[in-house]
């Protein structure tokens, strides 16, 4: 069994330490605490040829990406980036933090996500979706949508 070190980043508030908790145990809490320097959790991921342990690390949220410890950052084999789609000021500087991201650690794969999904406004969606195209994928940790989907992505991603 292989093991790859994930780590999810983005600003703070968006919902990262949320997706974590729906995807290792599918719980989702409304209430906000914020994530003190690092938490790491493990999950396996079955693909139809392959298991996959995921070593998952939840940083503290940060609105640039330069402040999160490099020491964290070593080691790791795919980025997940999440945003927050109510809030475009947490997906403005994607491109820039990916370019970051890619220059300090190598082209290593980078997952873009918009969380809370559940809040677009129903007769607004089909227009909200296109904007948020540039993101790899919409989710939501409250309602569960696109989680699993989200890390098996990753998974098939690292081990190809
Ligand atoms: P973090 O700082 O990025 O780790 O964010 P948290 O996971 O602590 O979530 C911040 C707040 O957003 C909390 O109040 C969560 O309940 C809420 N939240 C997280 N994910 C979702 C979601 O998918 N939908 C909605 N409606 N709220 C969410």
């Amino acid at each position: 069994m292989s093991s790859k070190k994930i780590v999810i980043v983005g600003s703070f508030g968006v919902g990262k330490t949320s997706l974590i908790r729906r995807f290792v145990d599918d719980t989702f809490a409304e209430d906000y605490k914020v994530t003190i320097g690092v938490h790491i959790l493990k999950k396996t991921v079955e693909l139809p040829e392959h298991t996959v342990n995921l070593i998952i690390w939840d940083t503290e949220g940060t609105d640039e990406i330069e402040e999160i410890r490099k020491s964290y950052l070593i080691g790791t084999h795919g980025f997940i980036y999440v945003s927050d789609v109510t809030r475009p000021r947490t997906y403005e500087n994607i491109g820039a933090h990916k370019d970051y991201l890619i220059k300090n650690f190598g082209n290593i794969p980078i997952l873009t996500v918009g969380n809370k999904s559940d809040l677009l406004i129903k007769g607004s969606i089909a227009q909200k979706k296109e904007e948020l195209d540039f993101l790899d994928m919409l989710v939501s940790a409250k309602e569960g949508n696109n989680i699993q989907r989200l890390f098996e992505k990753m998974a098939k991603i690292l081990i190809s």
